[in-house]
């Protein structure tokens, strides 16, 4: 192994930058040169990439979004496209690929090894949190603690004007970020796709808090939920009990900012542990962290499998 690339694929996260400079420099500490690739697969297909010296990947951690910038590329879905993704890389005879993304950035990658025998090794960068075989992924602990905060915010607005407000944050196929907001801000109720959701039953609940004097009441929506968003839920509530509420919709906030020391120091050791990985022969891969041990699966266990919520929290914040 010579010569590697990386990019970042779909959906951006605070922290892929720190996981960029960490391959970067892993890369070059063991002796190997890494290119940046421009705009993730649409860039490998137009072999838009440089060769990255250390200074390039300078300065960048602190910052959120990725500094090779993210794209969707439709042309990579169709095998032509990843034919001259692969004809880019080996045009350059780059021997392996590092991938920051997610779910359909890993299914590419996938596509791509198994084509043409490309060596990718996948790290988990998602806000969502909803990749199986790592216990975090980068990005999500910023999101959090970003929803988190303006939760807060809405708590005082809430308390001061005896108000009901229905708070959505992202999550469109898991409640990862919903629950755990929903636990660090007190919310009343949280409404997440993994778990049915009891609108009557959240109203009973909302209904004797206010008998009880407590007239600020927060609900967390996972903007996926089976029962819509928070809009819906908000008319739903209107119309099953006559309780009015303002919504606030987090949207993309969430996934900007400075990344937290915990999504820094994941992204700095899955980066590293990815060249690791592709030195060492375990690509194709997803590197993780598991119970704080880097783990390595095969891409399709990724998606085959799903990530549980804590137990635990489900529990608490229907008893609560
Ligand atoms: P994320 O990686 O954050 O889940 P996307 O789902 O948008 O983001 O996927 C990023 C890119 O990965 C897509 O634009 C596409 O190029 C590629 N991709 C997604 N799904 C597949 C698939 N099933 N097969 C091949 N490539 C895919």
């Amino acid at each position: 192994m010579k010569k590697i690339a990386v990019l970042s694929s779909g959906g951006d996260a605070p922290g892929m930058n720190a996981g960029i400079r960490a391959t970067v420099r892993a890369s070059l500490s063991r002796g190997l040169s890494a290119y940046g690739v421009h705009r993730g697969y649409e860039g490998l297909i137009d072999n838009n990439m440089r060769l990255l010296d250390s200074r390039d990947v300078s300065n960048i951690l602190q910052h959120g979004g990725t500094i090779l910038h993210s794209a969707r590329s439709d042309r990579f879905l169709v095998p032509e496209g990843r034919a001259a993704a692969a004809a880019s890389l080996a045009k350059r005879g780059i021997d392996g690929l590092v991938v920051f993304g997610g779910d359909g950035s890993f299914r590419g990658a996938h596509d791509l090894s198994l084509e043409h025998g490309v060596q990718v090794v996948g790290v988990p960068a998602t806000i969502d949190n909803d990749i199986w075989g790592s216990d975090f992924t980068i990005g999500y602990d910023t999101a959090v603690n970003t929803a988190l905060s303006a939760l807060d915010k809405v708590r005082d607005t809430a308390a001061a004007h005896d108000r009901l407000f229905i708070v959505e944050v992202m999550g469109r196929h898991a409640g990862f970020i919903a629950l755990e907001v929903a636990i660090g801000g007190g919310a009343e109720a949280v409404f997440i796709p993994e778990t049915p959701s009891d609108i009557a039953g959240v109203c009973d609940k909302v209904r004797e808090r206010i008998a009880r004097g407590r007239t600020s009441n927060i609900l967390v929506v996972a903007e996926g939920d089976e029962e819509g968003n928070a809009y819906t839920i908000a008319k739903k509530i209107e119309e099953s009990s006559g309780l009015k509420s303002r919504v606030t919709v987090l949207g993309h906030v969430q996934r900007g900012g400075s990344p937290t020391t915990s999504d820094r120091v994941l992204a700095t050791k899955l980066g590293w542990a990815a060249v690791d990985a592709l030195i060492e022969g375990c690509a194709p891969c997803m590197v993780g962290v598991e119970n704080g041990i880097i783990s390595h699966h095969p891409f399709p266990d990724t998606w085959l499998n799903r990530k549980q919520l804590d137990p635990l929290l489900l529990e608490i914040i229907q008893e609560m």
